[in-house]
């Protein structure tokens, strides 16, 4: 439920003063490095590697390609993914250098992160829950960016209730054939291998029912696979007095594989990155389970709190544009405008502000902590920021703001979709208020069969 729009955080050589991360850092093998100087050798790779164009979008064809060879790039310079493991092509660094790269990124206008979905959301995942040997053979071709991810959780009656979704895992010989349609996938389109959330019947088993629809198609591409059960059906009374989340399963499959079609969804201002994808008796072997079958749910919820927080939207976005802000103030504002003036300074507070509250985290989680419903709050926060920060920029701009190709209406255009992806803000609000401050859960009503 992601996207980039780095463009608009983008502005080559903009410092963001007065807010970098200092100090030192402990790491996770206890050897205490210096922040500082870690960020001086990624300022200095950036200022000599940085594009000097920006890179078309990465939501065409050509742009997705363009990223995709900048990803390698930094891959080769050691700085795609600096807090993994150096085994998996990381330097094993700590939260805060992690943040300092981030903050450098940003303030550099450097590409957006076309592996994000798979650098900041999968392998999150794969880390806490995936085997020894789903990480061996992931994470590499992930850090090189040989493999794109994509992520294909929304179905077309399943967004914010996520756990009403229909699509389904059958359990076959050695493997699971799965069907349904996806939706909203962020560059799905020409993205290598996507991770889902899937029904499987208790147990594993499909249910009894008839099929969904009438009986399981024939995949048009590939063997024919025999199920071990019978075909899955619609979600009867038993599954839902099971519980929405039971059976749910969270697997791994390749958007080329024979099974699969993905459609490209044209977006207003015409590029096609967004897809839906349907699935066909799609074979996924077991090894391509991530967790056990069934427990999609709970891992999905670890997904998601990576995605709201901390690494999707880490603050140094939010700090570049902040500095860019200030920087249009100081060009065109005008002094006797103290509203517009206070605007800009609530926005650089916003950044500041979400810079300290992302360093506590990340404190916290040094110490063992876990990053729960508490990165709900985040994500209501960074996305308000941003709308309330481009929209500052567009008055400041003015009607030169409209002129096509502008990067604060680009920035703006995206920025209005962040209380929607990661999870739209209204349940967020909800998960803030019963499972953070308390309050009354709201009761929910048995779904009704669609
Ligand atoms: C830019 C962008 C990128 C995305 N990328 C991806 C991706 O890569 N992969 C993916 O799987 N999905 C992706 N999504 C989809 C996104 O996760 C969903 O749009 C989102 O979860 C909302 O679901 P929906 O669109 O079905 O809206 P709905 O769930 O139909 O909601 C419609 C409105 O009703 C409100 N609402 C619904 N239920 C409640 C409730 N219980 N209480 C209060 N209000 C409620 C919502 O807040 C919303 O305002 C992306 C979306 C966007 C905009």
């Amino acid at each position: 439920m992601t996207d980039t729009g780095v463009t608009d955080t983008a502005v080559t050589g903009t410092a963001v003063t007065g807010t970098a991360v200092t100090g030192t850092a402990v790491t996770g093998t206890g050897a205490t490095v210096h922040v500082g100087e870690f960020r001086a050798e990624v300022r200095d790779w950036l200022a000599a590697h940085v594009p000097a164009e920006p890179l078309p979008s990465v939501d065409t064809a050509e742009g997705f390609e363009r990223h995709r060879e900048w990803e390698r790039e930094l891959a080769a310079a050691g700085l795609a993914v600096i807090s993994w493991p150096a085994e998996y092509g990381g330097r094993d660094a700590s939260l805060l250098e992690w943040l300092a790269f981030e903050e450098e990124y940003y303030a550099a206008g450097a590409p957006a992160r076309v592996g994000q979905n798979g650098l900041f959301l999968l392998a999150p995942t794969l880390f806490a829950h995936g085997t020894r040997e789903q990480r061996d053979r992931l994470l590499p071709p992930m850090a090189r960016a040989d493999e794109i991810w994509a992520q294909a959780w929304s179905e077309p009656e399943a967004g914010s209730d996520l756990a009403a979704l229909r699509s389904r895992a059958v359990a076959t010989d050695g493997g699971w054939l799965l069907s349904g349609t996806k939706t909203w996938s962020s560059r799905a389109a020409f993205a290598d291998r996507a991770f889902g959330l899937f029904r499987v019947s208790p147990g594993g088993r499909p249910p009894g029912d008839p099929p969904l629809g009438g009986p399981a198609p024939q995949s048009p591409r590939g063997p024919a696979r025999k199920p071990r059960g019978q075909a899955p059906s619609a979600p009867g009374a038993d599954e839902r007095a099971a519980g929405k989340h039971e059976g749910l399963t969270y697997l791994l499959f390749g958007l080329r594989d024979p099974g699969v079609t993905v459609r490209p969804i044209r977006q207003l201002g015409g590029e096609t990155g967004f897809a839906e994808i349907f699935l066909d008796d799609v074979f996924v072997p077991d090894a391509n389970v991530v967790g056990a079958p069934g427990e999609g749910w709970r891992i999905a919820m670890s997904t998601a709190s990576h995605e709201r927080g901390l690494s999707l939207r880490s603050p140094g976005r939010f700090l570049a544009a902040a500095a860019r802000l200030v920087e249009l103030w100081q060009r065109t504002g005008d002094p006797a405008d103290t509203a517009t003036a206070q605007r800009v300074a609530d926005a650089w507070i916003g950044a500041r502000a979400y810079q300290l509250h992302t360093r506590a985290t990340a404190a916290r989680l040094a110490d063992g902590g876990t990053l729960g419903a508490e990165a709900s709050l985040g994500k209501v926060f960074w996305s308000e920021l941003d709308i309330a920060l481009h929209e500052t920029a567009l008055d400041l701009l003015g009607p030169r703001a409209e002129i096509r190709g502008e990067r604060w209406l680009e920035g703006y255009l995206f920025a209005l979709a962040g209380p929607i992806y990661a999870g739209t803000n209204e349940i967020q609000r909800t998960v803030i208020a019963e499972r953070l401050l308390g309050l009354p859960r709201i009761s929910r009503a048995p779904r009704a069969a669609r």
